[in-house]
Protein backbone atom coordinates (compact mmCIF):
# COMPACT_ATOMS: atom_id res chain seq x y z
CA UNK A 1 0.00 0.00 0.00
CA UNK A 2 1.20 3.32 -0.86
CA UNK A 3 0.56 6.95 0.48
CA UNK A 4 -1.81 9.11 -0.84
CA UNK A 5 -0.78 12.00 -2.75
CA UNK A 6 -2.65 15.30 -2.17
CA UNK A 7 -3.09 18.20 -4.09
CA UNK A 8 -0.02 20.87 -4.36
CA UNK A 9 -2.90 23.65 -3.13
CA UNK A 10 -0.49 26.39 -2.85
CA UNK A 11 -2.19 29.55 -3.26
CA UNK A 12 -1.58 32.90 -4.77
CA UNK A 13 -3.73 36.50 -4.48
CA UNK A 14 -4.80 37.97 -8.01
CA UNK A 15 -4.07 41.88 -7.36
CA UNK A 16 -6.44 44.11 -8.83
CA UNK A 17 -3.98 45.43 -11.31
CA UNK A 18 -3.00 41.97 -12.78
CA UNK A 19 -4.37 41.90 -16.61
CA UNK A 20 -6.14 38.99 -16.38
CA UNK A 21 -7.43 37.77 -19.77
CA UNK A 22 -11.44 37.57 -20.98
CA UNK A 23 -11.31 34.40 -18.96
CA UNK A 24 -13.16 34.12 -15.09
CA UNK A 25 -11.13 33.67 -12.16
CA UNK A 26 -11.54 34.32 -8.72
CA UNK A 27 -9.43 36.60 -7.02
CA UNK A 28 -7.32 33.34 -5.29
CA UNK A 29 -5.43 30.80 -7.55
CA UNK A 30 -5.08 27.40 -6.38
CA UNK A 31 -2.21 24.90 -7.76
CA UNK A 32 -3.54 22.04 -8.93
CA UNK A 33 -0.76 19.95 -9.83
CA UNK A 34 0.07 17.19 -6.98
CA UNK A 35 1.89 17.94 -4.01
CA UNK A 36 6.07 18.49 -4.09
CA UNK A 37 5.85 19.03 -7.76
CA UNK A 38 9.27 20.51 -9.83
CA UNK A 39 8.51 23.73 -11.24
CA UNK A 40 5.92 26.60 -11.14
CA UNK A 41 2.50 26.54 -9.60
CA UNK A 42 -1.07 26.15 -12.22
CA UNK A 43 -4.29 26.54 -12.02
CA UNK A 44 -7.01 25.61 -14.88
CA UNK A 45 -8.42 29.40 -15.70
CA UNK A 46 -10.78 28.81 -19.03
CA UNK A 47 -11.63 27.13 -22.02
CA UNK A 48 -11.00 29.58 -24.78
CA UNK A 49 -13.04 28.53 -27.88
CA UNK A 50 -11.34 30.21 -31.12
CA UNK A 51 -10.27 28.96 -33.40
CA UNK A 52 -10.54 25.48 -31.34
CA UNK A 53 -11.26 24.48 -27.74
CA UNK A 54 -8.23 25.29 -25.98
CA UNK A 55 -7.33 25.17 -21.91
CA UNK A 56 -5.85 28.63 -20.55
CA UNK A 57 -3.97 28.31 -17.62
CA UNK A 58 -2.62 30.17 -15.09
CA UNK A 59 1.16 29.77 -14.18
CA UNK A 60 3.02 31.36 -11.34
CA UNK A 61 6.18 30.59 -8.98
CA UNK A 62 6.93 31.18 -4.77
CA UNK A 63 8.47 34.67 -6.42
CA UNK A 64 6.45 36.03 -9.57
CA UNK A 65 3.38 37.18 -10.79
CA UNK A 66 0.89 34.74 -12.45
CA UNK A 67 0.58 34.27 -15.89
CA UNK A 68 -1.53 33.01 -17.85
CA UNK A 69 -1.15 31.37 -21.37
CA UNK A 70 -2.80 28.26 -23.49
CA UNK A 71 -1.09 24.79 -23.07
CA UNK A 72 -2.32 21.55 -24.55
CA UNK A 73 -4.60 18.57 -22.72
CA UNK A 74 -2.49 16.28 -20.73
CA UNK A 75 -5.16 13.48 -22.27
CA UNK A 76 -4.15 10.57 -20.48
CA UNK A 77 -6.50 8.21 -18.79
CA UNK A 78 -5.27 5.66 -16.66
CA UNK A 79 -6.54 2.59 -18.85
CA UNK A 80 -9.85 1.31 -16.99
CA UNK A 81 -12.61 0.61 -18.30
CA UNK A 82 -16.25 2.16 -18.11
CA UNK A 83 -17.33 3.92 -15.00
CA UNK A 84 -13.37 3.54 -13.48
CA UNK A 85 -12.49 5.50 -16.75
CA UNK A 86 -10.65 8.79 -15.40
CA UNK A 87 -8.74 11.35 -17.87
CA UNK A 88 -6.17 13.83 -16.64
CA UNK A 89 -7.42 17.15 -16.38
CA UNK A 90 -3.81 18.57 -16.35
CA UNK A 91 -2.07 19.69 -19.41
CA UNK A 92 0.78 18.46 -21.80
CA UNK A 93 4.06 17.84 -20.04
CA UNK A 94 3.31 18.45 -16.76
CA UNK A 95 4.93 17.57 -13.71
CA UNK A 96 3.84 13.89 -12.81
CA UNK A 97 1.89 12.56 -11.37
CA UNK A 98 -1.59 12.96 -13.53
CA UNK A 99 -4.49 14.01 -11.46
CA UNK A 100 -6.74 10.80 -10.97
CA UNK A 101 -3.53 9.40 -9.23
CA UNK A 102 -3.47 12.16 -6.45
CA UNK A 103 -6.74 13.62 -3.96
CA UNK A 104 -7.65 17.33 -3.55
CA UNK A 105 -9.30 17.16 -0.08
CA UNK A 106 -11.30 20.66 -0.74
CA UNK A 107 -12.42 19.44 -3.94
CA UNK A 108 -14.20 16.06 -2.16
CA UNK A 109 -15.58 17.98 1.14
CA UNK A 110 -17.42 19.99 -1.81
CA UNK A 111 -18.47 16.54 -3.92
CA UNK A 112 -20.04 15.67 -0.26
CA UNK A 113 -21.69 18.59 0.17
CA UNK A 114 -22.91 18.73 -2.94
CA UNK A 115 -23.97 15.36 -2.67
CA UNK A 116 -26.14 16.68 -0.03
CA UNK A 117 -27.63 19.08 -1.15
CA UNK A 118 -25.63 22.00 0.62
CA UNK A 119 -23.92 24.66 -1.79
CA UNK A 120 -20.83 25.37 -0.38
CA UNK A 121 -18.59 28.47 -1.50
CA UNK A 122 -16.26 30.60 -0.18
ZN1 LIG B 1 1.90 23.79 -7.00
ZN1 LIG C 1 -1.62 14.06 -16.92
Amino acid sequence: MTAPVYICGQEVTVLPYEEVPRVHVGKRLRCELAEHHEGPHHQYAAEIDAPYPTAEWARWSDDTRPEFGVLPDCDTHNGASDDDKAYCVLFEGHPPPCSWVFHDPAREVEGFLADLGISWQE
